[in-house]
């Protein structure tokens, strides 16, 4: 059974530590990692540095690390962040979660891997190792943002001159050239990323919007109280005041929602 850090301390006065501890889901949070950080050497080591235009590998090499560094640290509170745990502490009364014994609010459902109902929870997400929950959904938004975007600018930077290549007649289907292994690296993981990234990002963004999470889609149950715009469920996700914070993985969102004072036996 996969254990886990929650909470040190008591809700709201001392800062959290979270980190699910399931070996399933370190794998894949690692994975993640070593595909980044790997497609962020080999892109410099196997086609930047050997082009040798200083410019050109500047300014690309600028680009894909800043999107790569953006993902990671995105990642990074993803994994790290309390998704909106349900205090296994809070007042009596109602009905209980069989599983953890917590009293769940509406929307909050019990994860079978973290251990704990979860406030708004989209999925448990492998590749984050860590629900995807009402206070952590603006990092997974980012990963998958950034990651689709890095994705997208390596394909770029790939398929480009590959297709300039096929246009002058240097390669076709006659050709004995092999690819080299590194390229075809970058070439996998910029399209697992942009695949994953961009299918990922879509559907957050539409299950921010219609404020409907994974589980109530999936499961037919009714969202929340409704009435709210697309626009402000956005920004009740990435912050009430729009700015550069939005895009920020550093910057926290300032939660609106009212909390139920807790009443700690
Ligand atoms: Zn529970
Ligand atoms: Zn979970």
């Amino acid at each position: 059974m996969p254990a886990r850090v929650p909470a040190l301390g008591a809700p709201g006065r001392t800062r959290r530590v979270w980190f699910v501890c399931d070996v399933l889901g370190i794998a894949c949070a690692a994975g993640t990692w070593v595909l980044v950080l790997g497609a962020a050497g080999v892109l410099l080591w196997a086609r930047l540095l050997p082009a040798g235009d200083a410019a050109y590998g500047l300014a690309h090499g600028a680009l894909f690390h800043l999107l790569a560094f953006l993902a990671l640290a995105a990642h990074a509170r993803a994994v790290l962040t309390d998704p909106g745990s349900v205090p296994l502490r809070a007042a009596p009364g109602g009905p209980r979660c069989p599983l953890c014994g917590c009293a769940p609010p509406p929307r909050a459902h019990h994860c079978m891997v973290c251990g704990r109902c979860i406030r708004k929870v989209d999925h448990h997400c492998p590749w984050v190792n860590n629900c995807v929950g009402e206070d952590n959904r603006k990092y997974f938004l980012l990963f998958t943002l950034y990651a689709a975007l890095g994705s997208l600018h390596l394909l770029l930077l790939l398929g480009v001159p590959a297709l300039r290549a096929y246009a002058r007649g240097d390669w076709d289907s006659r050709s004995t050239v092999t690819p080299r292994a590194s390229l075809v690296f970058l070439l996998l993981v910029a399209l697992k990323g942009f695949l994953f990234g961009s299918a990922m990002f879509a559907a957050q963004v539409h299950a921010v919007c219609t404020d409907r999470t994974a589980i109530e889609r999936l499961q037919g149950e009714r969202a929340g109280p409704g009435g709210g715009s697309k626009w402000a469920n956005l920004k009740a996700v990435l912050g009430h005041r729009v700015s550069l914070a939005w895009i920020s993985p550093f910057a926290s969102p300032r939660p609106q929602r009212a909390r139920a004072p807790l009443r700690v036996v």
